[in-house]
Parts: structure tokens; sequence; C-alpha cells
């Protein structure tokens, strides 16, 4: 959290994300109510909109091991209420490796008595290597239909979505993938794009981000999505490789250029 609303600003973002703990950690304490407060009111005044958190990349709760799921299950409570305490419209989750019924039973469990207030839950598409879910948006719907009653969504990684076998670069692949999103998960429900170019393959299944313009989906899939009048009210949110000072003003003002923002 720390000087991320700076940052944002710094870089004259709409919206940002963020992590309320270390992502590939298991140990995260509350926020402490003035300091959940503070952000709260330093967000209001900052403009920034919507306010993305992302949970803890160890967190599975879809999986068999019982000692994993039930640091799972304590780490994505937790994650809610961090969300909930800043005032986040939405956290996003990856839906773990595994099983879908269980990853479902496992968020209703973990959110039990939950005062929600208008935070969103929203699972993220993954690159669907071996066991993990969301690699076919079908699925994603598959997870939402089975949470219904739930403030829950979907986020779309461009990445993820290319080397889990969609082709965003071909301009009928991009309708087609955009189609499917539509009939099996709903465009409403999608109101977050992570957009990073990928380094690896389509189909490749692995996750390696890469500078917008840069890896194998290029300047063209994004030029089309931001520019998707669908699409027009979505949050775009970057997260491409932060290997330089300027790096992420770069990617940045490539998107822009793009969108003809
Ligand atoms: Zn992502």
């Amino acid at each position: 959290m720390g000087k991320s609303l700076e940052g944002a600003r710094a870089l004259a973002c709409d919206c940002l994300q963020i992590f309320t703990a270390s992502p590939r950690q298991w140990k995260a304490s509350p926020i402490p109510p003035d300091r959940a407060a503070a952000f709260r009111a330093e967000r209001a005044a900052s403009g920034l909109r919507p306010l993305v958190v992302h949970a803890n990349y160890l967190i599975n709760l879809a999986g068999a091991n019982s000692t994993f799921h039930t640091g799972s299950l304590t780490a994505f409570r937790g994650e809610l209420e961090r969300a909930i305490a800043i005032g986040a419209e939405y956290l996003v989750l990856h839906p773990g490796s595994g099983d879908v019924v269980k990853c479902v039973d496992s968020i209703r469990a973990a959110s039990r008595g939950l005062d929600w207030g208008s935070l969103q839950l929203l699972i993220e598409n993954t690159p669907g290597a071996g066991q993990h879910l969301g690699g076919s948006f079908g699925q994603l719907g598959e997870i939402l239909a089975g949470l219904d009653g739930l403030p829950v969504g979907v986020c779309i990684d461009t990445c993820h979505a290319w080397v889990a076998g969609y082709d965003l670069v071909s301009a009928k692949g991009y309708a087609a993938a955009m189609d499917e999103l539509d009939a099996t998960v709903g465009l409403a429900k999608v109101p977050v794009f992570h957009c990073n170019d990928a380094k690896a393959d389509r189909a490749s299944h692995r996750d390696r981000h890469e500078h917008i313009g840069e890896g194998k989906l290029g300047k063209s899939v994004f030029r089309r999505l931001l520019r998707d009048p669908r699409l027009r009210a979505k949050a775009f949110i970057l997260e491409t490789p932060i290997d330089g000072p300027d790096a992420q003003a770069r990617d940045l003002a490539c998107l822009r250029q793009l969108a003809g923002r």
C-alpha cells in the first residue's frame, strides 16, 4: 500500500492495483483502523478509481492438500477483510489448482458472515497450466454460476488468455474470444482487464509478462482492446515487468497512445 497512491498520481493513472500484504508470504496482519481510514481519505481525494487489490499468489482454494487449504482459507479471509477496510472496489483472485466445486465451496466458506460493502471479488483467468483452473472463459462462467448470490465477477489478463490458447492477435480470433467471454461470463461481469504482452507462445501455458508491444501479442491487440466500444467503461491495469526506472511510464504511455487518449 505505502506510497501506491502517490506513485499512481505521479504516473497520472486513473485507477490502480495494489497488494495489501506481501504477495508471496503467508503472514499478513490486519490494517489498523486509523491507517485504513487515512488511506480511504487519501484515495477519495486522489480521484483514483477503481482501487483493485490483488490477492496473495500462494492462496489455493481449489486444492486437496488440507494444511495448504486451511492456510489458504485464512489468508483469503484476510485479503477480503483488508480490501474492505481500505474501501477497494475489487479483489482479484486466481481460482487455484484443483477442483471447481472445491474452489466455489471455499470462497463461500471463507466469506461467510462477511459484510462485503462495495467490494466485488473478481476471479482472474489463468494460463490454464496443468490442474490450474480458469484457463477457459467457460470455466470462469462455471465458477461464477457456483457463486450465485455473492458479489463476484471476472478479471481478464491478456497474457494469460493468449498463453491459455485464445488467439487475440488476429481480428477474427479476438472477435471469437470476446464472443465466448460474453456468452460464458458476460461482458458486464468483467470490470477489469490486465493489459500484459506475452513473452511466450500462444497455448504454451507459460505465464511470462512482457512490455506492451514487445511480446507475442504486439501493439495491435491493445489498440483493438482499448478502442472496443463495449469496453469503454472498463479499468485497464498494467502488470508488465518493472525492470527499469521508467518501465511503467513507458508502458502506460504506449497504452494511452494506442487508446487515442
Ligand atoms: Zn494478471
